[in-house]
């Protein structure tokens, strides 16, 4: 306030500021608020920084109302209605936009999605621009801006591979990786923040033992640290894990079936039609049903083959470079990702199965943490709106859920999302191309274990995923109710064709089916039945037919991001992750954050408890679980991460999932005595569930990670 005020000046201090934490005002100080180039004072506040974003968003507004002819001065006050709007959830603090919005909207720098995912093509460089040096550039200067990038280096040929206009051998893409990884850290210098990347390798990829061992044993706290990985698995290979059969391995650059598909779609033909082709009884089955379909068959929804090409693939065998045992694979990455979190799963026959604008092409990778699968070039914006603040207790003392108020809220929020994707100023034409012509949009939640303590509800509990269920069907709904408006308004995406989309909300499984898949035979309690008796009915048949009648302005509506930095801003927990611990050592950019959770604290004082000895009790701890005299709801509505037993934490990934058009970043945090089974379970539930990837964390397993329950004293 000094700095923005100047001395002399009184200094009021905004009441909505007052709302802010101390952590928040940490983090927003960082990198957050502008400041002055030569004397390096502030020169925003808080509520500066939304009313920046909130102006700057609404501009798309004026354009849209003078497109349709309207005057100058009309349009200047809808515009300003929305602004209004806009800075009012923001400074509440029910909706933040992802950070790149916050930090750059209304300045020089033009980005404002935090989540990307860039061609590598098996060359240095291409005239297209996404050979694998294009795509190291493309990298540079997303970082610079404070985007995270996503990578399928599947197409590169092998270590080893013959290299034709030079006559020497091929480096492989793991160590393409390492000079990605590089760039990284030299990014990070001079950038917003530091620069995450998700390198994916598919499963069929000749070198996709070398990329499973990358991260883990010697080198896990040494190589591609500013990488996630990710194998990407299709359910032919998971099939195979449980029949314990052999997958083909193929090099990419020694295919020549059907050109038009794009290198990955054809190696995925191979190695499903492979895989299948040499079991004697699958083979007969797909001859018989290759012929009862006029000689053709679909591979998935994208991929139709003919006798002819199913044939050549099979006599492709100068692609295939040797059979491997599918379990012999999997063991290795489960074993892995216990010893190191490295690597995850990308399901990538769900993602795909599921992806709303498939007649677009297949897509091979996600951004960082996962929220967004996305085809080459493509971007998503991000924003997370606090499902904490939409708990109240009515005039019988008993907490309700404002169903109304959130259909309200999203409704704005939706325009908001949609309007940053024209404010945005765009650093390279591939991206600016691929983001208008389908606007994807990504709205999520944090707060939601938040929003469960306030309810009174347990996170490991039936009522917990009934309502999650119900809550982001909700939350879907009026998404699309929102976008098929804005569509009326502005105009379907570019390539939107009503006959071949396919929306989400037409391939959620019941949630019955996960239930039943995860084993869990409870049913919901009277409690949670009227909290969800207060939502009104959704009316999906209803949304088809003005969807096919009107249109949709963005091609997919909801993503479940991480929230790391916004859920601190926003003073809530983070995404629909447990709470982590109750009393935490946060290690970010700007420094070490020792912290017990506010809310437990506001439970501690209800129930009188609290007193300094068991503060500190609580701080060394991290936990109540085994902390004696804690009553046991206390208990049972703070169990944290690790206290959750691993069903749990994937169960809630699944049901957000159904209702949500692109991804959930979720991370299973394990205790450190989990064991490689645990992992084992926790990948092959994730896929039966319907998950789109899978992460795990064994809490110790590197030498440093961001967050440590409890507090050295
Ligand atoms: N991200 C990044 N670097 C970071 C944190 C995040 O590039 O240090 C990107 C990444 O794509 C991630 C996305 O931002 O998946 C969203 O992360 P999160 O929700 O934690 O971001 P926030 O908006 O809270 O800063």
């Amino acid at each position: 306030y000094k700095d923005v005020y100047g001395k002399g000046k009184p200094i009021d201090i905004d009441p909505r500021d007052r709302k802010l934490s101390f952590s928040a005002i940490k983090v927003l100080a960082s990198r957050y608020l502008l400041k002055d180039a030569k004397t390096w004072r502030f020169k925003e506040t808080p509520q500066m920084m939304f009313r920046r974003v909130a102006h700057a968003i609404a501009e798309a507004e004026f354009v849209y109302c003078r497109n349709k002819g309207n005057s100058d001065e009309y349009c200047s006050e809808a515009t300003k209605f929305w602004e209004e709007k806009f800075y009012e959830i923001m400074s509440d603090l029910r909706f933040l936009p992802n950070s790149p919005t916050l930090m750059n909207a209304g300045t020089r720098l033009g980005i404002l999605s935090a989540c990307f995912v860039i061609p590598v093509r098996d060359a240095i460089t291409t005239p297209e621009g996404d050979g694998i040096y294009d795509a190291v550039r493309a990298q540079a200067i997303i970082f610079q801006q404070g985007g995270g990038t996503g990578f399928d280096f599947s197409e590169l040929r092998p270590e080893g591979d013959i290299v034709a206009s030079t006559g020497g051998v091929a480096s492989g893409p793991i160590s393409f990786m390492k000079m990605f990884d590089a760039n990284t850290d030299v990014i990070k210098q001079g950038g917003k923040r530091r620069g995450a990347n998700m390198g994916v390798l598919h499963v069929w990829h000749p070198d996709i033992e070398k990329f499973i061992d990358a991260k883990s044993g010697k080198l896990k706290d040494i190589n591609l640290q500013n990488f996630n990985i990710s194998v990407g698995v299709y359910d032919y290979f998971m099939d195979a894990v449980i029949k314990k059969s052999k997958v083909p391995l193929i090099n990419p650059r020694r295919t020549n079936v059907r050109p038009d598909l794009g290198n990955d779609s054809r190696f995925y033909i191979i190695s499903k039609a492979r895989h299948y082709l040499n079991e004697d009884w699958v083979q007969e089955a797909i001859l018989e049903e290759l012929e009862s379909k006029g000689g053709s068959i679909w591979i998935d929804e994208t991929v139709m083959v003919t006798i002819d090409e199913a044939m050549a693939i099979a006599e492709d065998k100068d692609a295939i470079v040797k059979y491997e045992d599918a379990s012999k694979l999997f063991e290795k990455i489960v074993r892995n990702a216990w010893d190191s979190g490295d690597p995850g799963l990308l399901f990538v026959d769900t993602i795909n199965r599921r992806h709303p604008v498939w007649y677009l092409g297949k897509i091979n990778a996600t951004n960082p943490c996962g929220e967004q699968p996305l085809l080459p070039w493509e971007s998503c914006n991000l924003g997370s709106i606090d499902l904490s603040k939409y708990v109240y207790i009515d005039s019988e003392g008993m907490p309700r859920i404002a169903w109304r108020q959130l259909a309200e809220d999203l409704r704005v929020i939706a325009r908001f999302m949609d309007n940053v994707i024209d404010v945005a100023k765009w650093p390279l034409p591939q991206l600016e191309q691929a983001i208008k012509r389908t606007r994807k949009i990504g709205v999520g939640v944090m707060g939601w274990a938040y929003m469960l303590i306030k309810l009174g509800i347990p996170y490991d509990s039936v009522d917990a995923i009934y309502l999650a269920y119900h809550l982001a069907e909700w939350i879907e709904y009026n998404l699309a109710l929102a976008s098929i408006e804005l569509a009326k308004e502005r105009g379907s995406f570019p390539i939107y064709d009503s006959s071949k989309y396919k929306p989400t909300w037409l391939t959620a499984k019941p949630l019955e089916e996960l239930l039943n898949i995860a084993g869990i035979k409870d049913r919901p309690s009277k409690k949670v039945l009227e909290l969800l008796s207060d939502r009104p009915l959704v009316n999906w048949n209803y949304i088809e037919k003005l969807r096919k009648e009107v249109g949709m302005r963005n091609a997919t509506l909801t993503s479940i991001a991480p929230t790391g930095t916004i859920s601190i801003l926003a003073g809530t927990s983070s995404s629909i992750e447990p709470i982590f611990a109750v009393a935490y050592e946060r290690h970010v950019t700007v420094g070490t954050f020792i912290e017990i959770d506010p809310l437990f604290l506001e439970y501690l004082r209800k129930y009188e408890l609290d007193n300094a000895d068991m503060i500190k009790l609580v701080a060394e701890r991290g936990s109540l679980s085994e902390i004696p005299f804690v009553p046991r709801s206390l208990k049972t509505l703070f169990r944290t991460a690790h206290d959750i037993e691993p069903k749990w934490h994937v169960l809630h990934q699944a049901v957000w999932q159904q209702w949500v058009c692109a991804g959930v970043s979720k991370t299973v945090n394990l205790r450190f005595d989990a064991t490689v089974e645990d992992v084992r379970e926790v990948y092959i539930l994730a896929w039966l569930l319907g998950c789109k990837g899978i992460t795990v964390y064994r809490d110790k397993s590197k030498a440093q990670q961001v967050i440590y329950v409890g507090v050295k004293m």
